[in-house]
């Protein structure tokens, strides 16, 4: 029995496939190729189902929304990132602009303070220097940032006068103009 199937494998049964394409190639039918194929396949398909071809809008606007979502992210990151770069340019700049450039050069950080319930500290750190920290979670913008940052280079400027919010540090608060609205 096997052997007698596999005897059809022979010369025989190529001629057959032979005679098979010489038969469609005749018909003369229009060629396509696979994918345009598929694609009329699948409008034909579609034709009885509005609600696919919502579907496929569908999938395209939340494409769209995915990709706005990238972009959105991404500027986003860039700005926050310019943010957290900033610091020791705006203190730079206005210990210039407000101090004559006299106070002195300190370590500054961005960190989370929220556990402190500040959102800027001024501190000496363990090596002895003077140390500003500003919270990078809560300080959205540069406005905002730079206000807590005007308010610890008071800080900085009244730098062990007690109270440390008392006349001394006040009055450079308001001798600079400095407002504080967070
Ligand atoms: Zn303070």
């Amino acid at each position: 029995m096997a052997q007698h199937t596999r005897k059809q494998e022979g010369p025989e049964r190529r001629d057959r496939f032979r005679a098979r394409r010489r038969r469609f190639a005749h018909a003369g039918r229009p060629r396509q190729t696979s994918g345009a194929k598929a694609g009329h396949a699948l409008q034909r398909r579609l034709r009885g189902y509005p609600f696919l071809r919502v579907g496929l809008q569908v999938k395209t606007l939340v494409s769209l929304a995915a990709l706005f979502i990238i972009i959105f992210g991404c500027r986003y990151a860039a700005a926050r990132e310019r943010v957290r770069n900033s610091l020791p340019v705006w203190y730079a700049n206005d210990n210039v602009r407000y101090f004559d450039g006299q106070l002195p050069p300190v370590y500054l950080r961005w960190a989370n303070l929220e556990s402190e319930g500040a959102l800027g500290i001024t501190q000496t750190n363990e090596n002895g220097y003077l140390e500003v920290v500003l919270d990078f979670y809560q300080l959205r913008n540069d406005q905002d940032a730079r206000e807590v940052l005007h308010h610890e280079m008071c800080h900085i400027a009244t730098w062990g006068s007690e109270p440390v919010h008392g006349p001394a540090f006040q009055t450079c608060m308001a001798e600079h103009g400095f407002i504080e609205t967070r």
